[in-house]
């Protein structure tokens, strides 16, 4: 296959020869083209080890980058940034320095599974992309993304309030995550309809989930750092 026009001043090292004969075969420019032998540094091959013995990682070893989980995602559609081809193959380099490059993208995986079922290898794709995503953060290598706020948010209003979230808590997590805009005029208007609909006294003194404490230790459970066991 020709290299196309406006890939060529991408591809370093290319030779391509008008004619070459092999064999008493004349093959040209296309077909005698070649990749220069390289040497790439800066490459971390720790990062695969780490992600691949993690809970949610442990599958990245079988990805043989057909691309299929990046053709049907989701969030490709809306951010052309997002690939979780790309995201497993720079992790699988050790690439940390392209990683934080799309750091503005690698946290949006909306969890749908499409890449997951459609897979072919059976990676956990949607897991994978969170262990990379983890892996970044616990490196601190990226900055707090506004997913990881909202969850952050989300779950301590949980945990507080034994087990229940509010209208009010979740607007409050998802205007500082930067998801919503909220002024004092939402804020009134939101507390009126918490006052005329009663929900207000349960923000005051929220009642627990049945089986709080059963609950509590299962999410505290779920908090600690997940390690793959041996
Ligand atoms: S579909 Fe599976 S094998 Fe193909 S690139 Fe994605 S993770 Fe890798
Ligand atoms: S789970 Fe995440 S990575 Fe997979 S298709 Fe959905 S948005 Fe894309």
């Amino acid at each position: 296959m020709p290299i196309p026009e406006l890939e060529k001043s991408i591809i370093k090292g290319v030779i391509q020869k008008d004619k070459v004969v092999v064999d008493g075969v004349e093959i040209d420019g296309t077909w005698n083209a070649f990749l220069m032998e390289r040497t790439q540094t800066g490459y971390d091959p720790t990062v695969w080890d780490e992600i691949a013995n993690t809970l949610e990682g442990y599958t990245i070893s079988a990805c043989w980058q057909c691309g299929t989980c990046t053709s049907g995602c989701t969030m490709r559609e809306y951010d052309p940034n997002y690939g979780p081809r790309k995201f497993i193959d720079l992790a699988r380099k050790g690439d940390k320095q392209g990683l934080i490059e799309l750091q503005n993208s690698i946290w949006r995986c909306v969890s749908c599974q499409k890449c997951t079922h459609r897979c072919p290898k059976g990676v956990l794709v949607e897991e994978v992309v969170h262990a990379i995503h983890n892996y970044l953060h616990k490196h601190g290598l990226v900055k707090k993304d506004p997913g990881t706020i909202f969850d952050e948010l989300f779950l301590e209003t949980v945990m507080k309030n034994g087990g229940r979230i509010s209208e009010l808590t979740l607007g409050a997590a998802s205007a500082k995550a930067g998801f919503v805009s909220l002024g004092v005029k939402d804020l009134i208007m939101m507390s009126g309809a918490m006052l005329r609909s009663g929900l207000i006294k349960e923000l005051m003194k929220p009642s627990k989930v049945k089986n709080w404490d059963r609950v509590k230790k299962v999410l505290e459970e779920a908090m600690k750092e997940e390690v793959r066991p041996e």
